[in-house]
């Protein structure tokens, strides 16, 4: 059998791009996939005690973009969640982002309310502002602030995570949790947040269920490809392996997982609790908060951020930092020689630190942009 196309990964990227290859243009795909599951780093199951959990992280799709939304509601329907997190800061379980009620819990309302007037006055009701951001202003009291928060908030917790410092990343990383000049809870601000109703893999087997999709599992494409008759492939895992590593390893960074089960209803405050000064791991997650799931037990998985070892853990993270985006240039030529014979799409291909929403985009994107869609 020949195929159109090979896409290598079964992520959101490869099964986008495979579905729209399938369904509007009538070709035929081979997916193929290293790991025993479609899905990618969204895959969700049942653990052997009936709790319905995220294998590699807890995933909340939150998104602006009605496209995406939309995109994905053709195989899945919607369970609306608002993330909720609390951070441990000076003994206290607060909300976060940091916003006006997390100014409340941790100061004197004296106090608190003189800041409160003094955000207000400076950057208006309502404003997301980046802590590194905050931290360039003037006036004393903000200036406090801003510190305190960078300190306890946003230092240990990056320092455990990357380990870099704040000022080592880009800037980027820390706005994805902004200091909120309101009074919302919600750990994202989205027009579209949810969690697909009977989850993830559900949804992923519905984009993939078409006559001209096949799928290989358990497999990684050079362990085959000299023997699969295909025109062009799509690529969507680490980009520096593609090339055989020809300018040096791509920094990428790993976590492992604890998985701890409770028989019990409900064993911790909210869904997702983030511990930035204390303790190795970063936050605990429990998935009944996200998946609404009604069953006896609970299920909590614990992150402890590692450097990425090929062949012993996974590249969950591109790190954003110059050097590292300088490197993905060099690699950025090599994909031009191939003259368009592979096309790369995805979190690890771009080496960029794409949610789920900016993957499906992403991938939308490449299938209308290119001659895919001709
Ligand atoms: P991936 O999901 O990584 O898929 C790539 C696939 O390619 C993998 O399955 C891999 O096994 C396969 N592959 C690689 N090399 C080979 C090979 N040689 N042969 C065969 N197969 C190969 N996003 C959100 O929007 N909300 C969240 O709450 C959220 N939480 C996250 C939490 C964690 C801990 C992590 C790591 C990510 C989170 N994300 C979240 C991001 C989300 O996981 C990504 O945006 C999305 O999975 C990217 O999809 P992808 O297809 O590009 O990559
Ligand atoms: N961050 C932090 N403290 C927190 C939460 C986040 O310092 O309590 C910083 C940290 O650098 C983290 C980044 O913000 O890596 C992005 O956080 P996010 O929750 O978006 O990370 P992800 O869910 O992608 O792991």
């Amino acid at each position: 059998m020949k195929f159109d196309w090979v896409i290598v990964g079964a992520g959101f990227s490869g099964a986008v791009l495979a579905e729209r290859i399938a369904t509007q243009k009538g070709q035929k795909v081979l997916v193929i996939e290293r790991r025993n599951h479609i899905g990618g780093n969204a895959y969700d199951f049942y653990d052997e005690n009936g709790v319905l959990i995220h294998k590699y992280g807890p995933h909340i799709f939150h998104t602006n973009s009605r496209k995406a939304w939309e995109y994905l509601s053709h195989f899945t329907g919607w369970r609306p969640h608002f993330h909720k997190v609390l951070a441990v800061i000076d003994g206290h379980k607060v909300p976060i982002p940091f916003n006006l009620n997390t100014l409340y819990k941790l100061f004197s309302p004296v106090f608190a309310s003189r800041i409160e007037e003094k955000l207000v006055a400076r950057f208006g009701f309502g404003l997301r502002l980046p802590i590194l951001e905050l931290q360039k202003n003037e006036d004393n009291d903000l200036k406090f602030i801003a510190d305190y928060i960078f300190r306890n908030l946003f230092c240990g917790y990056t320092q455990k995570q990357w380990e870099l410092n704040v000022e080592e990343l880009d800037p980027s990383v820390t706005s994805r949790v902004p200091v909120l000049i309101s009074r919302d809870n919600r750990y994202f601000q989205d027009k579209y947040q949810g969690i697909p109703k009977n989850g993830y893999t559900v949804m992923f087997q519905k984009m993939l269920d078409h006559p001209e999709i096949k799928i290989l599992l358990n497999t990684d494409y050079r362990e085959i490809i000299e023997d699969v008759k295909f025109n062009r492939m799509i690529y969507t895992g680490p980009v520096d392996a593609f090339f055989d590593y020809l300018h040096g390893s791509l920094p990428y960074r790993s976590l492992s997982f604890d998985f701890n089960y409770y028989g019990m209803e409900v064993w911790q405050e909210a869904g997702q609790i983030n511990y930035p000064n204390e303790y190795r791991f970063t936050r605990t997650t429990e998935f009944k908060y996200l998946t609404g799931q009604n069953c006896p037990g609970t299920t909590v998985s614990v992150e402890y951020p590692e450097a990425y070892e090929p062949g012993r853990n996974e590249p969950y993270y591109p790190i954003p930092r110059k050097v590292n985006d300088e490197q993905y240039e060099l690699y950025k030529n090599e994909m031009g020689k191939l003259n368009k014979s592979v096309l790369f799409v995805g979190r690890l291909a771009d080496y960029k630190y794409y949610n789920m929403d900016q993957a499906v985009v992403r991938a939308l994107s490449a299938f209308e942009d290119s001659d895919l869609s001709n």
